[in-house]
């Protein structure tokens, strides 16, 4: 994608900032969604000096930016259909989104479970893939699916039928075998086919409702753990035996807030290590991609580092398409980590 204010520039990975709806937005944020600039003002802090009152201002460009008055079905066909159509087409895919905890990850990926209009990337996107798999007379498709939740650097399969009877600590581990060629295999980690639109749904469903089955309203963990539902498709041209194979995630990723030492969000700093190890790597990654895309071919990809990074790493980068949605909330009170959440997104773009 070409950016704005950054002509002949071109990177591999898309990124969107969607700012979330708020009771008293403030007004020290400053969006323009016409050319993809955000503007953060901060008024210098009135105890360290008396000269002027003059402002930090930051200033942020992206690929795209989703006003809290974008509607579920806009973040849809501007972030994901094109990723969605060219798995259909054999590009894999990745999407993610970026942001600290409350500012509305889970909301723009999954969606809100109240009302249909709510709905997010992921039952859309599984709509766009039967409704598409319909239109390609020329094809079979085979659609299967896998969900996976990485917590403290450990994967869980969420679409295991026999985790919800289980406490986290006895639940079997996803670990990661690779063979001679380099291919990776997952052990412990169920493939589901879904023949129909309403298949999926219901994959995603029971990995949701584990998903949250482990928390009590004082430990949250799924702000804590990275989740990734991904689809992958075989089509078959008809009178071909050739299967061209994709997969496409969808990932929710771990709350990105700096963790205060004290804990009293109850996330231990075993938990905030983890996270941040993991997001920093996946920031390696992804930075090492784009130096590779630009030309510095022996640059090393480090995907060995992470289990995230692992998962992704056929899909990512190269002819993959990656699309990101870095998620602020607009209020004063996060200005810090909205600010953060943008310095991430500028610096994996
Ligand atoms: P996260 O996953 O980043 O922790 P959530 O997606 O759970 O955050 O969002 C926190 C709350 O804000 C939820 O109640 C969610 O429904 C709501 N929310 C988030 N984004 C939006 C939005 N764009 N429009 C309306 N409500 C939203
Ligand atoms: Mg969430």
């Amino acid at each position: 994608a070409t950016r704005a204010g950054q002509t002949g520039q071109s990177s591999n990975i898309d990124i969107f900032l969607r700012v979330k709806p708020v009771p008293r937005p403030t007004n020290r944020i400053v969006v323009d969604p016409l050319d993809g600039n955000v503007e953060f003002n901060i008024p210098r802090d009135s105890s360290a000096g008396l000269i002027n009152n003059s402002r930090e201002r930051y200033l942020f460009n992206f690929n795209g930016i989703l006003t809290p008055e974008a509607r579920q079905d806009e973040v849809f066909e501007r972030v994901a259909r094109p990723v969605v159509v060219g798995s259909m087409q054999g590009f894999n895919g990745t999407i993610f989104a970026y942001g600290q905890t409350g500012s509305g990850k889970t909301f723009t990926i999954t969606g809100g479970a109240e009302r249909y209009v709510d709905r997010g990337i992921i039952p859309r996107t599984i709509a766009c893939v039967y409704g598409e798999v319909a239109k390609q007379a020329g094809y079979t498709f085979q659609v299967y699916i896998s969900y996976l939740e990485i917590y403290n650097e450990v994967g869980y399969d969420l679409l295991d039928p026999t985790r919800e009877v289980q406490a986290m600590e006895d639940l079997p581990q996803v670990y990661i075998q690779e063979d001679e060629d380099q291919n990776i295999h997952f052990k412990n980690l169920s493939v589901h086919r879904a023949a129909t639109e309403e298949e999926a749904l219901n994959l995603l469903f029971l990995g949701d409702t584990n998903r949250t089955v482990s928390e009590t309203p004082m430990n949250q963990a799924s702000t804590r753990s990275h989740c990734i539902f991904t689809i992958m498709l075989e089509a078959r041209q008809a009178g071909s035996d050739v299967v061209r194979r994709s997969k496409l995630h969808l990932v929710d990723l771990a709350g990105s807030e700096r963790v205060a030492k004290s804990g009293v969000d109850g996330t231990t700093l075993k938990e905030a290590k983890y996270i941040n190890l993991s997001l920093h790597y996946l920031e390696q990654v992804i930075v090492a991609l784009q130096e590779r895309s630009m030309g510095l071919a022996r640059v090393h990809v480090p995907y060995r580092n992470s289990l995230m990074t692992l998962v992704l790493r056929d899909s990512l980068g190269g002819n993959c398409r990656t699309v990101m949605v870095a998620t602020v909330s607009g209020e004063a009170e996060h200005m810090e980590e909205s600010i953060s959440t943008c310095r991430f997104a500028q610096r994996v773009a």
